[in-house]
């Protein structure tokens, strides 16, 4: 390998490891509560802070770690759930779309 060809080879190498760091990054992000799309649903991270009044049947032992929509372990801090698409939430979280898994 030739210096001009291993200075090349490097920097792909370099170009692919930050691609891989950077879709690992997106793949984790986590939800904001204050994107439009959790506030529309009240999404909050830890189910004691849902709304009672805007919220009336939401009860504190719903939360996403043991609705049927969660992608992650029961045990998973953060794991994904569809009505968020690539960005996790908190397996403490809570959205009005809760249904219990079976
Ligand atoms: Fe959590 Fe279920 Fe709402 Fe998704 S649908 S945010 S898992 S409560």
């Amino acid at each position: 390998m030739t210096q001009s060809n291993r200075r090349v080879f490097m920097m792909q190498l370099a170009a692919g490891s930050a691609l891989l760091a950077a879709s690992a990054a997106q793949a984790q992000a986590k939800l904001d509560e204050d994107d439009a799309q959790a506030t529309a649903v009240g999404y909050k991270h830890d189910t004691t802070k849902v709304d009672a009044k805007k919220f009336p049947k939401h009860d504190k032992a719903q939360k996403c770690s043991n609705c049927q929509l969660y992608q992650g372990k029961v045990t998973d801090a953060w794991g994904g759930c569809p009505l968020f698409g690539a960005k996790q939430v908190a397996g403490n979280g809570w959205c009005s779309a809760y249904a219990k898994k079976a």
